[in-house]
């Protein structure tokens, strides 16, 4: 058992529940009390609890975190000043040099990172599988069974090579059986549907311009028989959009409609360039984005529609997106660049600090599908918790922790725990070592980048 006491507390429930000083306490892996003042006294009392006095400290939900490509960790740096296709077809013939070591590596550094920045649940979108380079999905897994973060991978998959009009060189595509029966294969081997679970798996064909519309059919088929969830990237730059235009004579939207992918058991990357009408449709379906505003930045994307989205009913979750296209790779600065990615688009009052928190956590939660045990700090969820400091030199002064958190610098992790595990103290990582991470990182960039005869 631990209880945390003397903290603000910000739930992040339906009521937007806040205590200027709270209680926090969990018994296994599950949240048994939450609430303002100190801990009730019979639960203080039990034998073996932990006590900590979180004085000086915010605790909120774990971040989850809707969108990632682990792999690219060993590949940021590159393609500096290119939009999403030019990077796209820059790094491809890099990433076509991935085995399990390599995949392995970037995935331990992208995973630590994320913790340290409170993160607590995070996807994966795995989609480049290169003939010989092994299983890929199997060691992402590995190091996040490992590192102790709730992970959400999918098995993504390419069909759609230049040869047949896509972006992809052919030597990264995969043909449409082979994509969908190591799709299945991975749900039947690591697709945990029980509560309190660890490890879901979810289908996620790449994009409109990498995957064919008979793979998205299928694919799509395939998660709504199997009971998982069905991811994508959609609507990310205006050059996708021509290339929609071109190919199918409609939006990505209109697109990923007419094959049946809109739903409340789909979430989809970016969703940056959408018309009004889509966003009521996202609303009216259910179907929730994964907001990535520093990806969007980096690749000079866009700004996209959160504001629109969320008044329309649409389930917004925030995403770091790939390594590549974010170097940082860290969820907690993200509530930040949400916001101000929101002003920028609508004014001053599109997004409160507030809703930046909903989007990292229930928002995200509802993304996964796992808004009923993930996303808020209420009794009987499951025990990820951020604890962050908020009384040093950054944000000591600024009287409403939640301001302080979204608005000041990135906040130390104090504490954060995954399902009542410990895997973050006073700033650390407690299952693994930080240094060896990094250290082993930049091994597997330079091998990856040798391999491609790429040079820095
Ligand atoms: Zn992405």
């Amino acid at each position: 058992m631990i209880v945390i006491e003397n903290c603000a507390i910000a739930t992040v429930d339906g009521e937007g529940s806040e205590h200027g000083s709270g209680h926090l306490v969990v018994e296994g892996e599950r949240i048994v009390a939450v609430g303002q003042g100190p801990a009730p006294r019979e639960l203080l009392s039990m034998a073996g609890a932990r006590h900590i006095d979180a004085a000086g400290c915010l605790a909120t939900p774990g971040l989850v975190n809707a969108h990632h490509h682990l792999y690219q960790w060993i590949t940021r740096g590159l393609a500096q000043q290119a939009n999403l296709f030019g990077w796209l077809t820059e790094l491809y013939p890099v990433w076509a040099r991935l085995d399990d070591d390599l995949e392995l590596a970037a995935a331990r550094a992208a995973l630590a990172t994320l913790l340290v920045s409170g993160c607590t649940t995070s996807t994966d979108h795995h989609y480049v599988f290169p003939a010989g380079a092994g299983d890929l999905l199997a060691p992402s897994i590995e190091a996040a069974t490992s590192l102790g973060i709730r992970f959400h991978p999918t098995r993504g998959s390419m069909d759609l090579g230049q040869s047949r009009g896509g972006l992809p060189p052919d030597e990264i595509v995969e043909d449409r059986d082979t994509a969908l029966a190591a799709t299945e294969a991975a749900i039947d081997r690591w697709h945990d549907p029980g509560p309190g679970a660890m490890l879901r798996i979810a289908v996620a064909p790449c994009s409109p311009f990498s995957a064919t519309g008979e793979l998205m059919t299928e694919a799509a088929a395939l998660a709504r028989r199997r009971g998982v969830r069905l991811h994508t990237h959609l609507a990310e730059t205006v050059e996708e959009e021509r290339f929609c235009r071109q190919r199918f004579g409609c939006t990505p939207a209109e697109y990923l409609d007419g094959l049946a992918w809109l739903g409340d058991d789909v979430w989809l990357a970016h969703c940056v360039h959408l018309e009004a009408r889509a966003v009521r449709r996202f609303g009216r379906t259910g179907t929730a984005v994964a907001h990535c505003p520093s990806s969007n930045a980096r690749l000079g994307s866009g700004i996209a529609p959160v504001a629109d989205l969320l008044e329309a009913g649409a389930p917004v979750g925030l995403g770091v997106d790939g390594a590549a296209s974010n170097e940082a790779g860290q969820l907690g600065p993200e509530l930040r660049q949400a916001l101000l990615a929101a002003r920028l688009r609508g004014g001053a009052a599109a997004l409160t600090a507030r809703q930046a928190l909903e989007l990292g956590t229930i928002g995200g939660a509802r993304c996964l599908g796992r808004e009923d045990e993930l996303g808020s700090l209420e009794q009987g969820k499951l025990a990820d918790v951020a604890l962050w400091r908020v009384d040093g030199l950054g944000h000591a002064d600024v009287a409403d922790p939640v301001a302080a958190l979204v608005l000041g610098p990135p906040a130390p992790v104090e504490l954060l725990l995954v399902g009542g595990r410990v895997v973050v103290e006073r700033g650390e990582l407690r299952t693994g070592s930080e240094q060896e991470i990094a250290r082993q990182a930049r091994a597997a960039s330079r091998r990856l980048l040798s391999l491609a005869g790429v040079t820095a």
